[in-house]
């Protein structure tokens, strides 16, 4: 894969699956019709305009499902002429679309098509069709691989999926869960047994990685994120340097601007999930792995394995220095806060890794929690055991302060709950503009 600029551009947040697993589904809108800007003519002149006047990139269509641009081939078809497609799909394509795609795409136009096998296609029927889009894609010259990711639930299929399709010459890529499953934190909870028996079916050195260290410690390491490499965000067209830099962007592709930096940057972020945007040390790594699985090997690469991991690993003064950036931020936003109620904005992982390191290093809390959420499911569930109120209750509610637990809508939440300041609630925001995220 030649060595241009590579960008990830999440088209929109629609999807025609709703998998119960799904890491994006707060962003995620099933509601079909609801795409961005992307799919509009006018929209797509502008991405097609923004790379063709940069030079030729590698370009990754996520989201969201990009299958289901409506015009999905037409956008493609014209990207494809001077950039390298990659693409991660759930494979839904119907048969009419498949077949146009393979008629009019030139699949060495493709570096790679990751096919995501979900829940709903593990029926028994789905799954045949699934295999044969899989096999028309390859049969065309596609180069595919299949991803599934190892819900705890779903590992007694894992060996009869791996000889499904790697007798059909598609590789099988096991990913490691990401996530809370059954009140335990994965990849953490996996077993020992359970990590042998995965161990047998993976193909990937790098998610074999994953499985042990659970994400990559990149801070302070050299990164082509915002140098070489971008992402994009198809709705509001803004360019940033990668998935965990989106405070300040680069440049916004539907006003064909960007400006990147120089050279590679070191990396400002705690943790880095982004499986294809690595620091500089295993980029090389990423790409010999992906190289191996499309080959369809029938184990990962040990060596690999052992390099991927090892260069995965935080430098111990940085893991001081973050503990001691939380500890900081805890004692600045709970400072007074005896005896009072207290309001915490966000019922994500972000609010319960804030209480995780709060009970390491203070203990229990001794203050009244209530939680809001602008997403109406959640509104009078049990959250640490406290409830998700609808933010209307706020002026009820006789609320000392309002902390924003999040990172990346901080400024959007602080602009809709600054009207409660008039109340006498104070509103505390945990990150200064440049802060990378913390509680991750
Ligand atoms: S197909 Fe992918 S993006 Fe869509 S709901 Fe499932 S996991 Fe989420
Ligand atoms: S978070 Fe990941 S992609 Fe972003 S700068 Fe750090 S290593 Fe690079």
């Amino acid at each position: 894969m030649k060595n241009f600029n590579v960008a990830s551009i999440y088209l929109f947040h629609t999807c025609n699956y709703n998998c119960s697993y799904c890491t994006a589904a707060q962003s995620i809108d099933n509601r079909l019709g609801r795409f961005s800007r992307a799919v509009t003519e006018e929209g797509m002149e502008k991405i097609i305009k923004f790379f063709n006047e940069r030079g030729q990139w590698h370009i990754l269509y996520a989201g969201g499902e990009p299958t289901i641009h409506p015009h999905f081939i037409e956008l493609t078809k014209k990207l494809s002429q001077n950039h390298y497609i990659r693409m991660a799909t759930n494979n839904s394509m119907n048969d009419e679309k498949l077949q146009q795609f393979v008629k009019e795409i030139d699949p060495m136009r493709f570096d790679y098509i990751q096919c995501s096998l979900q829940e709903k296609d593990e029926e028994k029927k789905r799954l045949f069709k699934f295999v044969e889009r899989a096999k028309i894609l390859k049969e065309n010259g596609f180069k595919v691989f299949v991803t599934y990711v190892a819900v705890p639930t779903r590992l007694e299929l894992v060996k009869k999926y791996y000889e499904l399709f790697m007798e059909n010459g598609i590789p099988f890529v096991i990913q490691p869960f990401r996530g809370k499953f059954n009140g335990l934190i994965y990849p953490d909870a996996y077993t020992c047994e359970e990590r042998e028996f995965l161990d047998k079916y993976m193909i990937s050195a790098m998610y074999r990685s994953l499985l042990e260290t659970s994400d990559r410690k990149p801070f302070g390491k050299d990164c082509n994120a915002g140098y070489k490499r971008v992402y994009i965000d198809g709705i509001s067209g803004k360019v940033y340097k990668c998935l965990l830099e989106v405070t300040n962007d680069l440049g916004n592709i539907y006003e064909n601007n960007i400006n990147l930096s120089e050279k590679p940057e070191k990396c400002k972020a705690k943790t880095c999930t982004c499986i294809f945007e690595p620091h500089l040390e295993i980029e090389e790594l990423l790409y010999k792995d992906l190289d191996k699985i499309l080959k369809c090997e029938v184990h990962y690469d040990k060596y690999i394995f052992d390099e991927y991991k090892n260069k995965s690993l935080e430098i111990q003064q940085f893991s001081d220095y973050w503990k001691r950036r939380q500890r900081e931020i805890l004692q600045k936003i709970f400072k007074d806060a005896s005896g009072k109620v207290i309001g915490i904005y966000g019922s994500g992982k972000h609010t319960e890794k804030i209480f995780e390191v709060y009970k390491e290093v203070f203990g229990q809390v001794d203050f009244q929690l209530v939680f809001f959420d602008s997403d109406k499911t959640k509104w009078n569930k049990q959250y640490l055991n406290s409830k998700i109120l609808d933010p209307k209750s706020i002026p009820s509610l006789n609320l000392d302060r309002i902390i924003i637990s999040s990172h990346r809508f901080q400024e959007e939440i602080y602009k809709s709950l600054k009207q409660y300041e008039d109340i006498g609630v104070k509103i505390m925001k945990i990150y200064d503009k440049q802060d990378t995220i913390i509680f991750i």
